[in-house]
C-alpha cells in the first residue's frame, strides 16, 4: 500500500489500551543500506534501547515485541521497498508494516504511542511532480519522484494544413511508453500553414484546442494512477498561452513553475531542469508557510510559536498545522489523570498530580496533531532557522 498523508493519519489513530508500542524503522536499501543483515541491525537497536528502560514491565514487553518483529524479518518479510517501518503491540493486536520507497535510518522506540517522525520525511520526499510539455501538436508528460522519472508518457495530434502534406486526420496518439524508451515522434515540418486564409487558421485553432484538451486529459489519467501534488509546465510561450485556457483551476493551482524547453529535449534533460524547480520551490514555499506562521502569531490568534504555546494548542485539539524544524527537540510533561501537557516538570495546576515525563515530546506533539487531522510540516535548511529563532516549533490554529 502506498503512503500517503492518510495514512499517516490513520496509523496515528491506532489505540492500544496502555500496552506500549514498538516502532522499528529499518533501512532495507541494497544501496545505500546495511552491511549486515536487518534483523542483527534490528537486534542491535532493541539491546541499545532495553538498556535505558529502566521499568522491568517495559523492558519485557520490548523482548516480547521484538521477537514478534524478528520472527517476520526472518521469516516472513519479502522485502519490495528501501524502507521498512514496523508498529507492533502484540497483546493488543496491533500489527502495522509500511514498505517505504524511500530509505529510512534504523531507528527503534519503544512508546505508548507509534512513534511517525521518520515517517512523515519520507511521506514529504514521495511526493510526485508531474511536467508536461506541451506544443500545438505534441505534449510529453513525465512524473517524478524521489528525483526520478517514474513514468512518461507522449501524445500527437497533428494539426492539419500545418503541414505541406498535411492529412485531414486527427487524434493519432502514441501509447504510454515505459521508462526508458521515449520514441522520437517522428520528423514532423513545423514551418506554418502554406495555404494560409481565414477558413484555415480557425481550423488549425480548433484542432490546437482539440489537441490542449487531449493533452488535459492524458494528465488527467495520469493523476489518477499517480496523484501529484504540483505541475510543472513547459514549451513555447504561445502553446503555454493556449494550454493554460484549458487548464481547469484544480489544476492551475498546482503550478509551480514554468519551463522553457524543446519538446525534444532529452527526459534527463527535463529531469535535471524540473527537480531544480521543485527543490527551489520547495524551499520557498517552507519559507513562506514559517513566515504565515509568524504573521499569524504576531497578529495573535491564528497561530502560535515556541513549544509551550504549541503545548497548549494541541492539548486543546485546535491544530489545523504543525510546523517543526528539522532536528528539533524539547521534554514533555504529562499529567496522568487529566492530560495537562506542560514544557516542564512539576504539578499539574488542574488536579495537582506530578507531571510524568513523555518519551521523545516532539513525536508526541506529531501524533496528537495528526490525530486532530492537523497537517505536519517539517521545515528544512533557512526556513528552519528562522523558525528556530522563534522557538523551533508552532502551530496555525483553527477557529
Ligand atoms: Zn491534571
Amino acid at each position: 500500500m502506498e503512503l500517503t498523508r492518510q495514512t499517516l493519519h490513520d496509523l496515528s489513530k491506532l489505540q492500544t489500551n496502555s500496552h506500549p508500542i514498538l516502532s522499528a524503522y529499518l533501512n532495507v536499501d541494497p544501496a545505500t543500506g546495511n552491511l549486515v543483515s536487518y534483523p542483527v541491525v534490528f537486534r542491535d537497536r532493541v539491546r541499545a534501547l532495553a538498556a535505558t528502560l529502566q521499568d522491568e514491565a517495559e523492558r519485557a514487553a520490548l523482548e516480547r515485541e521484538a521477537q514478534r518483529v524478528l520472527r517476520f524479518l526472518e521469516h516472513d518479510f519479502v522485502r519490495t521497498g528501501k524502507g521498512l517501518a514496523i508498529f507492533s503491540a502484540e497483546p493488543a493486536g496491533l500489527w502495522e508494516v509500511q514498505q517505504l520507497l524511500a530509505p529510512v535510518p534504523n531507528l527503534v522506540y519503544l512508546n505508548r504511542e507509534p512513534v511517525l517522525g521518520p515517517l512523515v520525511r519520507v511521506a514529504e520526499d514521495l511526493e510526485r511532480t508531474a511536467v508536461l510539455l506541451v506544443d500545438k501538436e505534441h505534449a510529453r508528460l513525465y512524473t517524478l519522484r524521489l528525483g526520478e522519472i517514474e513514468d512518461q508518457s507522449a501524445i500527437f495530434d497533428e494539426v492539419p494544413g500545418k503541414h505541406s502534406q498535411g492529412s485531414w486526420s486527427r487524434g493519432m496518439s502514441f501509447p504510454a511508453m515505459s521508462q526508458g524508451g521515449l520514441a522520437q515522434p517522428g520528423s514532423h515540418g513545423l514551418g506554418g500553414g502554406s495555404r494560409g486564409g481565414v477558413e484555415y487558421d480557425r481550423h488549425i485553432e480548433y484542432h490546437v484546442r482539440e489537441h490542449m484538451k487531449h493533452a488535459l486529459s492524458r494528465l488527467d489519467l495520469f493523476a489518477r494512477g499517480r496523484p501529484f501534488g504540483r505541475l510543472i509546465l513547459g514549451g513555447p510561450q504561445e502553446a503555454l498561452a493556449d494550454f493554460r485556457q484549458v487548464l481547469p483551476p484544480q489544476l492551475a493551482q498546482r503550478v509551480i513553475g514554468t519551463l522553457t524547453l524543446s519538446l525534444e529535449a532529452p527526459a534527463e534533460e527535463v529531469r535535471l531542469a524540473a527537480l531544480e524547480m521543485a527543490r527551489r520551490w520547495e524551499q520557498e514555499d517552507e519559507e513562506r508557510r514559517v513566515r504565515e506562521l509568524l504573521e499569524g502569531a504576531a497578529l495573535g490568534g491564528r497561530a502560535v510559536v515556541g513549544w509551550t504555546p504549541t503545548l497548549q494548542a494541541l492539548q486543546f485539539g485546535k491544530v489545523w498545522r504543525l510546523l517543526v524544524a528539522e532536528g528539533f527537540a524539547a521534554p514533555c510533561f504529562e499529567c496522568p489523570q487529566c492530560g495537562y501537557l506542560s514544557a516542564t516538570e512539576g504539578a499539574c495546576p488542574a488536579c495537582d498530580r506530578p507531571l510524568t515525563e513523555v518519551q521523545d515530546g516532539v513525536s508526541h506533539a506529531i501524533v496528537l496533531a495528526l490525530r486532530q487531522d492537523g497537517d505536519i510540516e517539517v521545515v528544512a535548511e533557512h526556513a528552519a532557522a528562522v523558525l528556530r529563532d522563534h522557538g523551533g516549533i508552532g502551530a496555525i490554529v483553527r477557529f
